[in-house]
């Protein structure tokens, strides 16, 4: 879901994440923190200084939450409680990105609420 020029696509990520929308905010918690790698320590090398990290790193949050099976759900729990604060990787993507990302989200977010659609995902 990347473009030419490497930027990754927010608005079919925002689309991706709407399976997520009707599922409420604890129960996205506990899922990630139940199945999360990070939260299990299980990632796949020691966690990096975070002050050496640039938060643009897309490789490098790709790499660290390589097969955990839960990344849409942390992502779009970043995205309704951290937002535009976001720090670190989160659902496998830098902070930069999810900081451009979280605009496009919102946005799409205000366009459907109270349209009654729902996505209907089983965290
Ligand atoms: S997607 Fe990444 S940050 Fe989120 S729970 Fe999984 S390993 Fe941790």
């Amino acid at each position: 879901m990347v473009n030419h020029d490497h930027t990754p696509n927010y608005k079919a990520m925002a689309r991706r994440l709407d399976r997520w929308r009707p599922v409420p905010t604890e129960v996205l918690r506990d899922v990630v923190v139940r199945r999360g790698l990070c939260l299990w320590g299980l990632w796949p090398e020691e966690e990096p200084d975070w002050d050496d990290c640039a938060p643009s790193d897309r490789r490098l949050a790709a790499h660290l939450c390589a097969g955990c099976p839960v990344i849409d759900q942390c992502l779009e729990l970043d995205l309704r409680t951290a937002g535009a604060c976001t720090t670190g990787v989160w659902g496998a993507t830098c902070e930069d990105d999810r900081r451009a990302l979280h605009r496009v989200w919102r946005r799409r977010r205000h366009r459907h609420q109270g349209t009654g659609q729902q996505g209907g995902a089983t965290p």
